[in-house]
């Protein structure tokens, strides 16, 4: 597995609760390992915060700061799908599988590439054709 020094810091001091919306602290920093296009694997800092209102019905409730670029589960940059999505269009699952991985030396299965092009017609249903970017 090659190593990379590349580190992006998405880490907040202050969050808004989930559940209340009010700004909470932010209580530790977790790294994570996201694969991405022109890097590698990556570390990114995400910070976890703790809701301190006491009107909250989630007070004390740890959560985990939503990092702009990262996809959920944390294992690809928003760059790896943006591009994955484009292939896709041209090209099936399980070649766009090896694209990925010859010219970027990203390993993403066919099975994810599925799911990532499932919820990205159903975001075109429901938002028109934006794609996150
Ligand atoms: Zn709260």
């Amino acid at each position: 597995m090659p190593q990379s020094e590349f580190i992006v810091d998405r880490t907040l001091k202050t969050a808004p609760c989930p559940t209340c919306g009010k700004p909470a602290p932010r209580h530790s920093i977790r790294t994570l390992h996201p694969q991405d296009l022109h890097h590698g694997r990556i570390q990114v800092h995400i910070s976890r915060h703790v809701c301190r209102n006491p009107m909250c019905p989630d007070k004390r409730r740890y959560f985990t700061a939503r990092a702009q670029g990262i996809e959920k589960a944390s294992r690809y940059t928003t760059a790896v799908k943006t591009k994955a999505l484009k292939l896709l269009e041209e090209n099936t699952l399980e070649r766009t599988s090896d694209i990925l991985q010859r010219d970027f030396n990203v390993r993403v299965p066919s099975g994810t590439l599925h799911d990532w092009r499932v919820a990205a017609m159903e975001t075109e249903v429901r938002h028109g054709s934006e794609l996150e970017d």
